[in-house]
């Protein structure tokens, strides 16, 4: 049964490779997706600014505003409908047998809502403005694989996080690196920060 809504937690796993078939299918062709068709720097990186600053003077309003415009904006350039993004308060603490994560985002599959929240789960104290617009662009990237790249079940792939990664480098104009993996026993890759982090920032490809 297809996930009602695509929680975002900030583990940057892959999801595991699914039995069925044509789940598989396109978990390997989204992938492969390595790179993004991206859309002109302006007006979005003029609505990140006002992000940044709506977040540095805690206004949910503003954030609102600027999110919105930048899902507006990217809907645009992408030709696909707009995804509405709403602005919630203090993250809910995703809790498994093994760890209590905490929900930046998530996407609903079915009504296209983005959700985001503005502060942190525990100490209540406000997202920053890199991990804020990051899930913006990770649960837009959803939308993208659903109304645009023909990938309904829009798996965290390894392809996933790097479309991903180039459209928030893109809007937030900071260089790119190109993302190492390391692979994990159950055949699922895990970003190694640290070998990524080591190597030299990438030309954006578009
Ligand atoms: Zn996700």
């Amino acid at each position: 049964m297809p996930l009602a809504a695509h929680k975002h937690i900030l583990a940057m796993i892959t999801d595991k490779v699914p039995r069925k078939a044509a789940h598989k299918k396109e978990y390997l062709q989204s992938d492969e997706l390595r790179i993004l068709q991206l859309p002109p720097a302006e007006p979005l990186r003029a609505h990140a600014r006002a992000l940044e600053e709506a977040l540095s003077k805690d206004s949910r309003t503003d954030v609102k505003l600027a999110s919105n415009a930048i899902a507006a904006t990217l809907a645009k350039a992408f030709d696909v409908k707009v995804p509405a993004v709403r602005i919630l308060g203090a993250r809910p603490l995703e809790v498994t047998e093994t760890s209590a994560d905490e929900l930046f985002g998530d996407y609903d599959l079915e009504t296209a809502l983005i959700r985001l929240w503005m502060r942190t789960a525990l100490k209540k104290k406000p997202t920053s403005y890199g991990t804020f617009l990051s899930t913006l662009c990770h649960e837009f990237c959803h939308h993208l694989d659903v109304v645009k790249l023909g990938l309904p079940n829009t798996f965290h792939t390894r392809g996933f996080y790097e479309r991903a990664g180039l459209l928030y480098h893109h809007v937030r104009n900071t260089p790119v690196r190109q993302l190492v993996w390391t692979e994990q026993s159950d055949g699922t890759f895990r970003i190694n920060w640290p070998e990524t982090m080591r190597g030299r920032p990438l030309q954006p490809l578009a």
